[in-house]
């Protein structure tokens, strides 16, 4: 192994950390759960991207590249994804018009991660590609009695699985003492969930041998994941919402269908992101999209380059709360721009030396290892393991920046303006630069002559 220490995760399953071992070293295999496709995704959505990409880079640098597979899903089947197609489309086919929802918002989101960092993962397959695996997974947990068919859907029983509930801890007594929605009468157990569900004329659907219909939100992931990762892997990932009930029920779908006693060894989920200390929501109006941060001034009244919320993030533990804040982008600002100018011409070294993998190998400490990327760069003259270190984590330290041949015109402008005493001449040049994203710092030379030194701001 690459690492000067073994890699260690804690594992929501067991409550512990331990000790990474992969089944097969050749093939290490990690699933997370991707986006549902009806619209932008937002900053948290981000952050679960993130999160599970940083641990790819580790993963392909420990193992090599060629021997870790990453699956993250596209859920292209949901409820939300019909009622954006109508409401967007309302004169086109249903079919065509979900077509369009999808393809745009799959795009979009590609694009998101791609400015945040994240790398292409190995396979990402589309609900709707996998309907088939899903229709005979079904078939098998109705075969071997985990599942029925009541009120036009088939139901996965949960009383049929004798420990349910292990990821979660929750047991079915809770959830029934728990229940207070309306319990569906055709339910032999409140806890029972869809595997399959009819589709009215209006609604997607496939035949099947239930009658037209669509899968249920779980199964998608219990399919795809035995299908490209087989019926036990290594690592499963999603945010800490995704415990219950959405792991919880992949892994009664799986492990039932399978006979096994692990759909993943390991289950790993990333803690939330919210803003400004309180919970991202659309009524608050403190709800971000990954687009809108890039794209916009709308958060802080600046636009955020990929980097800067890529760092923003990994300042923080990944099971930690994270909260969002201005304060916070500013610092990955100031923190990018100490390590660029320290790093000046050095570049990256070519090697991770295996030493600088130590606080990733600890459960992903992304704030120890950036806190030896300053060390290395700032305090220690190894600027090039710092920059190395910073490119493994997905981080560029050293923008290529473009400059107007017009600004240093501007910039010798502004000073002798200054020096005639026209100031507002001189503000004026300084807040057009400004515009342009530059920065303007004055000081005076050993002569005593009043210099303006000036770079773009990131
Ligand atoms: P979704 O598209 O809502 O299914 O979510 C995609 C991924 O983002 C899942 O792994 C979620 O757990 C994660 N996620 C959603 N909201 C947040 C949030 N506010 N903070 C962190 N992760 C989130
Ligand atoms: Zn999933």
């Amino acid at each position: 192994m690459n690492t000067a220490k073994p890699l260690s995760l804690y594992n929501t399953l067991t409550r512990a950390e331990a000790p990474f071992v992969p089944m097969d070293s050749n093939n290490v295999r990690l699933y997370a759960c991707g986006p549902t496709v009806y619209d932008f995704a937002h900053i948290g959505n981000g952050r679960a991207a993130i999160v599970f990409d940083l641990l790819f880079r580790l993963l392909r640098q420990v193992y090599g590249a060629d021997h870790v597979t990453y699956v993250r899903n596209i859920t292209d089947v949901d409820d939300k994804i019909n009622a954006r197609a109508l409401r967007d489309f309302p004169d086109l086919p249903l079919n065509e018009a979900i077509r369009r929802v999808t393809e745009t918002t799959s795009a979009q989101y590609q694009k998101d991660v791609a400015a945040l960092g994240c790398l292409e993962p190995s396979i990402q397959p589309r609900a709707t590609d996998n309907i088939a695996e899903m229709q005979a997974m079904i078939q098998r947990l109705l075969d071997n009695g985990h599942a029925y068919q009541a009120g036009g859907e088939v139901l996965f029983a949960v009383e049929s699985m004798s420990d349910y509930g292990q990821l979660s801890g929750r047991n079915l007594a809770d959830n029934l003492a728990g229940a207070r929605i309306a319990v569906d009468v055709h339910k032999r157990n409140p806890a029972d969930f869809v595997l399959w569900k009819l589709s009215s004329a209006e609604e997607p659907g496939w035949d099947s041998p239930w009658g037209r219909g669509r899968p249920g939100w779980h199964i998608e992931c219990s399919a795809m994941s035995e299908r490209y990762l087989g019926e036990t892997f290594d690592i499963h990932g999603g945010g800490l919402d995704l415990i219950f009930p959405h792991h919880e029920n992949e892994i009664a779908q799986s492990r039932c269908a399978h006979g096994s006693h692990a759909m993943a060894n390991v289950w790993m989920h990333n803690g939330f992101l919210q803003v400004e200390g309180q919970k991202m929501s659309k009524s608050l109006g403190n709800f971000f999209t990954i687009h809108q941060l890039l794209e916009t001034t709308d958060f802080g009244g600046r636009k955020w380059p990929g980097d800067v919320l890529r760092l923003a993030m990994l300042m923080s533990h990944y099971r930690e709360p994270i909260d969002f804040t201005v304060k916070r982008l500013e610092e990955a600002v100031t923190l990018l721009d100490k390590w660029e100018r320290a790093a000046g011409a050095t570049d990256a070294a070519a090697i991770v030396a295996p030493d600088l993998l130590e606080r990733l190998a600890d459960d992903l400490d992304t704030p120890g290892a950036i806190g030896r990327i300053h060390a290395l760069i700032l305090d220690e003259g190894r600027a090039a393991d710092g920059l190395a270190l910073a490119e493994l984590m997905g981080i560029r330290v050293k923008r290529e920046v473009e400059v107007d041949a017009g600004v240093a015109a501007r910039v010798a402008a502004r000073l002798a303006a200054l020096n005639a005493r026209d100031f507002a001449k001189a503000d004026a040049i300084r807040d057009e630069l400004a515009g342009q994203g530059i920065a303007l710092m004055d000081f005076k030379d050993e002569n005593g002559e009043r210099q303006t030194k000036w770079e773009v701001k990131r």
